[in-house]
């Protein structure tokens, strides 16, 4: 029989959509519309599982799933260890103590006594411990933010990606203390079988991330701009140069990091370049 392996991905929450969207745009197509426990995919041997998020680290530490993708807070604060195979750069956020108004905060020496409520008091007493911080931690499941209102905490260690609801619960955000992002955590004793396959599916993630910061450019330009242009467009490799039926013009093809783009489009300009054509990037590799 044929090896699969299997993955687990968040049921419903913040990670869901773009797990799967993920998975999606490597050519894996799986029928999460009945949001079953399991289900299994089209285009790659991979089995899926959909649980809650604080369980991915230990399903995958049993053998109940090969892989997850879960918030690296996630990971961090269930103490296991599995190896992180990629940072996905999605679902985005920090850890972040918050006080309510009238607590003047400097530092971490300011929460010296105090009673601070989490989710994640692992990592949060990792940080003061290497602070030389005492505290008393307060661990809730979830609402993080209502616990000072309600009298059980003085401050708060909370996840944060644009600050608004710790606002709109009269706390002020004072200090980052850890950052998160979606990672890919596996095994470290998976079967070989099943590496090749987690090695065939981390070679489509990653063309698929490379690709999505970069845009394709191309354009006309006056001939005796090319030097100019290619060291505008910098890269990797040198620009695709196609002459055209006018000898004092080309046409020029090149990727674009996202970053640069526009400063990149704009300097183009300035040199003449004409009918810039502007395009996303499905796949890429190195
Ligand atoms: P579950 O029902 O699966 O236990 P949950 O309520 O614990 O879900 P979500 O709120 O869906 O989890 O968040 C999942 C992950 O999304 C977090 O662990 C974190 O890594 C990330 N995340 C990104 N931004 C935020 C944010 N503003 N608040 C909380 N988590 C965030
Ligand atoms: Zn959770």
């Amino acid at each position: 029989m044929e090896s699969t392996i299997s993955i687990a991905i968040q049921k419903s929450g913040r990670l869901s959509e773009k797990s799967l969207d993920l998975i999606r745009s490597c050519g894996i197509d799986v029928n999460a519309d009945s949001r079953v426990l399991k289900a299994s995919a089209s285009g790659f041997p991979l089995d899926f599982l959909f649980v809650r998020d604080d369980d991915i680290p230990q399903y995958v530490a049993d053998g109940v799933a090969d892989i997850g993708i879960v918030g690296r807070n996630e990971y961090d604060e269930s103490g296991i260890s599995l190896s992180v195979v990629r940072d996905l750069k999605f679902a985005s956020c920090r850890l972040s103590i918050a006080v309510p108004h009238g607590f003047v905060y400097k530092d971490l020496s300011s929460l010296e006594g105090k009673r601070i409520a989490t989710s994640y008091p692992r990592i949060l007493s990792d940080v003061l411990n290497k602070n030389g911080v005492n505290a008393q931690i307060v661990v809730v499941s979830g609402s993080v933010e209502i616990t000072v209102d309600v009298g059980i905490a003085d401050a708060i260690a909370d996840l944060v990606s644009t600050g608004t609801t710790l606002k709109m619960n009269g706390l002020e955000e004072v200090e980052c203390i850890y950052r998160s992002s979606a990672v890919m955590i596996a095994r470290s004793d998976m079967s070989d079988e099943k590496r090749v396959l987690l090695n065939r599916l981390l070679e489509r993630i990653d063309a698929v991330m490379l690709a999505r910061h970069q845009k394709y450019i191309l354009f006309n330009l006056p001939s005796d701009k090319l030097e100019e242009a290619a060291a505008i467009i910098g890269g990797m490799k040198s620009p695709t140069v196609t002459p055209l039926m006018d000898k004092n013009w080309v046409s020029v093809q090149s990727a674009v990091d996202e970053n640069r783009f526009w400063a990149v489009f704009e300097e183009l300009r300035r040199l003449g370049a004409e009918g810039i054509l502007v395009m996303n990037i499905e796949k890429m590799t190195e």
